[in-house]
């Protein structure tokens, strides 16, 4: 089946799903759009008022900021993918909960295993938190790690910059590096995802607990020696209760 048509088939059970409360204030289900054929995937944290009468993600105030980004660095958002960690709109915008983004963390697995992304920047501490965990984003933001295979960006979320007009540059000069990165990911993927895949058999057969985090993945690969790109997270739990 192609990329293609399993994202429509990912977008038409998120559009009956029941999994969660989230159900009871969508309008319209935000199951993700853009590019089947990309290398770069995009995760937000949730519709807000906008997506959900549309049905399509960042189209707010936040996507204009990020299509801004994306131009700004040489991009569309045609030629990526966009999505959420929640599909629908959690009421007045508040975070969506932890049983909240593990009952919809099984329709992103299965896009990012469709799509087969090079690289995933994430927005905000949700996305983040999927893949990166204990680590502060006014800390990591701008700091490519590879994580099971894929180069994962964490970039601030464009909201925050739009509360905090300090942000505005620093994402802006993020965003300005993600080409070089993009390429770096493409030279050095095959490996990585090899690596990715060994140490996810090795965590089978040794069955070790502490490998598997809360959406299901196996650890973060340990990072290869000489690249720039492979800085550790700080480990301070207490920061996941950062600002944004
Ligand atoms: N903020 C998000 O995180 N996602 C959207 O789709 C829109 C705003
Ligand atoms: Fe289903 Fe996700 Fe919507 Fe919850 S947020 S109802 S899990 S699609």
């Amino acid at each position: 089946m192609t990329t293609a048509k399993i994202l429509d088939e990912i977008a038409q059970e998120v559009a009956v799903c029941e999994k969660c409360e989230l159900r009871f204030s969508r309008k319209n289900t935000v199951p993700g759009s853009g590019s089947p054929q990309t290398e770069i995937l995009f995760i937000g944290e949730g519709p807000g008022f906008h997506e959900n009468e549309q049905g399509v993600p960042f189209v707010g105030r936040s996507g204009k900021f990020l299509d801004e980004l994306l131009t700004g660095c040489g991009m569309d958002r045609s030629t990526v993918f966009i999505t959420n960690v929640v599909k629908c709109r959690p009421p007045s915008n508040r975070d969506p909960k932890p049983d909240e983004l593990a009952a919809c963390g099984r329709y992103l697995d299965r896009q990012i295993e469709a799509i087969n992304p090079k690289v995933i920047v994430t927005l905000g501490r949700f996305s983040m938190a999927k893949f990166i965990h204990k680590a502060k984003i006014s800390q990591i933001h701008g700091q490519p790690r590879w994580v099971r295979g894929r180069l994962i960006v964490p970039m601030y979320h464009p909201a925050a910059a739009l509360r905090l007009g300090s942000l505005r540059p620093v994402m802006k000069e993020d965003f300005a590096r993600l080409p070089e990165w993009i390429e770096q990911a493409r030279q050095a993927a095959p490996e990585q995802y090899e690596r990715a895949t060994d140490a996810a058999e090795a965590s089978i057969h040794e069955d070790n607990a502490e490998q598997i985090d809360l959406f299901g993945g196996a650890a973060p690969v340990p990072p290869a020696g000489d690249a720039p790109l492979f800085s550790e997270p700080e480990d301070d739990a207490a920061d996941q209760m950062s600002l944004f």
